[in-house]
């Protein structure tokens, strides 16, 4: 039932099934895309840009050297840890072609993280930043890791910029402490150990497994995602198919603000945007308005992939809302809800609408998004070509199109399951190969879906279900808030109430009693919260979703303690 029924609803000109296997695996991807558009420019960062040939050739040196001087072999697993710098494609397509299976590792993390994630991947090689190195120095005698690569932030840069970059980073920002790995080899070396030799091309099947994708964060213990070569290229597929469909070939200039370890950035870039002979511009720290706007300054850039939190930032800098943006075409936003009001001021700003989609990391991970110029606001879209959705009870049992319950996803996409966790595997993913994703909406008529909120985030006051992305949304629309979560505590009377954390606009001077008006003046009795706190900032996810579970945990400590 569910996997027909957006046959006859996809506008015309998308299908409504892909091809997931045009390509065995993703080495015939870059080859391909390498190929094709040799001479554009695939990646740019800090001012320099690689071309397709030199990716290629690059990739070729690193993928030289993990088979010349290492003892890995394909299916061995090995852990990227860097923010968005050229390195990370040279070291992710070289691994690739030497047919390990990627690791990316938020380089954030702390000690404990890294330790769980290595040690539970099994990685026997890491690739990491400068700054993290004394980090892995603590942690790597406790993991199966031989190899060890550190790479600076300037290292692809030419001579004098990137001895420039280096030195700043490490003598006047203080920012690498100090490590001691005997056994660690420099990027640059690497490189040069790998130059002007041989790559026997790895050639996995479609089912193998490409990588290790550790979800979010914001739930439990973190799990490796288990997405093979088809799923990945199948989701490249899909979202070009519904997204990306009128991008023209070798001319898109793509922002790239979001970190690539993550996969929303990682598809978006490392796969869509290769496909499309597309030139990303890879952003290192998007958290500094100013040097983001400085970097994209001089790129007539037609798309940009970002989420709500940078767009309220960028929207609130003024000399980005100077910059031209007569050439962007498509901005997307994904991995957290879009509040309108957040859509409605970057269009006003830049004259571009927002399409908004929707994914998880198990589901490699664009499951639905809002078709080319057929958006709906306040909509995740429709699902990508030959994926299929449906609701079910809190019992498991199917609902009627129409009904709210949690959102499943059965596709091409759809991980193969939690790495070495059968049993957290069986409770996301059924024998039909339905994927539960723990969030709940409903599918309209119309076929476009509509998210309500994650169940574990959903507060209950007085038995009525509330739902935070609602408050959110209302809240983010008053005058004088920057960025705002909702969350539930204990109450005597009513189970649970609400309670909200603002951070204001610069220069705002709102108060408790105006938020607590305006919410009244907007929602129902149940909705309304009984708290305001201000704050000057918000925890946050690396890629700036709202840790509302770090709220809550704060909110409970702090009254077990009164
Ligand atoms: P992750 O696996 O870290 O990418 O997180 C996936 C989760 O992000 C989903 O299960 C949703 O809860 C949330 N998410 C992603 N996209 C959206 C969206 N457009 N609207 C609401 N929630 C979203």
């Amino acid at each position: 039932m569910y996997e027909n029924f957006w046959k006859d609803k996809y506008p015309e000109g998308i299908p409504s099934e892909i091809n997931p296997d045009e390509f065995e695996n993703i080495q015939q991807v870059f080859k391909y895309s390498c190929e094709r558009y040799a001479n554009n420019p695939a990646f740019t960062n800090i001012g320099h840009t690689l071309s397709y040939s030199e990716l290629y050739r690059l990739s070729g040196q690193f993928a030289a050297w993990l088979q010349q001087h290492t003892d890995l072999v394909p299916g061995d697993r090995i852990a990227l840890q860097m923010p968005n710098l050229l390195q990370y494609p040279i070291a992710l397509f070289g691994a690739i072609r030497a047919g390990l299976i990627i690791v990316n590792t938020n380089p954030l993390y702390t000690a404990r993280e890294m330790e769980h994630q290595f040690n539970d991947s099994g990685a026997k090689a890491l690739v990491c930043l400068a700054n993290m190195a004394h980090l892995a120095q603590q942690v790597i005698p406790k993991t199966s890791i031989k190899h060890v690569v550190i790479t600076e932030i300037g290292d692809m840069l030419p001579f004098f910029k990137r001895h420039l970059v280096n030195a700043a980073v490490r003598y006047v920002k203080k920012m690498i402490p100090p490590y001691n790995l005997p056994q660690a080899l420099s990027f640059r070396k690497v490189l040069s150990l790998g130059e002007g030799k041989a790559v026997v091309e790895a050639s996995p099947k479609s089912n193998d497994l490409a990588m290790l994708q550790y979800t979010g964060g914001t739930t439990g213990v973190a799990k490796g995602a288990m997405l093979s070569q088809r799923n990945l290229i199948a989701n490249m597929i899909q979202a070009k198919a519904l997204g990306t469909s009128e991008w023209v070939e070798g001319e898109e200039i793509i922002i790239a603000p979001l970190p690539l370890y993550h996969i929303y950035a990682f598809t978006s870039h490392c796969m869509l945007a290769l496909l499309a002979g597309a030139h990303s511009v890879l952003i290192t720290d998007p958290r500094n308005a100013a040097l983001m706007t400085k970097a994209i300054s001089q790129w007539p850039f037609t798309a940009f992939l970002g989420l709500n939190t940078l767009f309220v930032s960028l929207c609130n800098y003024e000399p980005f809302r100077k910059l031209d943006f007569s050439k962007l075409r498509l901005t997307a936003s994904g991995g957290m809800p879009l509040q309108q009001a957040i859509a409605e001021r970057w269009q006003q700003v830049t004259g571009c609408p927002i399409h908004e989609g929707y994914g998880l990391t198990e589901t490699s991970p664009i499951a639905a998004a809002n078709p080319y110029m057929k958006y709906q606001i306040g909509s995740i879209g429709m699902p990508v070509p030959s994926t299929a959705f449906k609701t079910i009870d809190a019992d498991g049992n199917d609902l009627p199109i129409g009904e709210t319950g949690e959102l499943c996803i059965k596709g091409p996409q759809v991980m193969q399951g939690y790495w070495q966790r059968p049993e957290a595997t069986a409770e996301v993913l059924d024998k039909d190969g339905w994927l539960k994703t723990g969030d709940v909406g409903f599918i309209q008529p119309d076929g476009y879906i509509r998210i309500v909120d994650r169940k574990k985030d959903m507060i209950l006051v007085s038995g009525f279900n509330v739902y935070p992305n609602e408050l959110e949304d209302v809240l983010a629309s008053m005058p004088g808030v920057l960025q705002c979560a909702a969350i539930g505590v204990p109450d005597e009377k009513s189970g649970e109430t609400i309670k909200v954390f603002v951070v204001r606009q610069p220069g705002s001077a709102i108060t408790e009693e105006q938020v607590l008006k305006y919410m009244h003046d907007n929602l129902t009795g149940y909705k309304r919260p009984k708290y305001v706190e201000f704050r000057n900032e918000l925890p946050l996810t690396p890629v700036g979703k709202v840790l509302r579970r770090e709220l809550r945990d704060e909110e409970l400590a702090k009254r077990k303690k009164s």
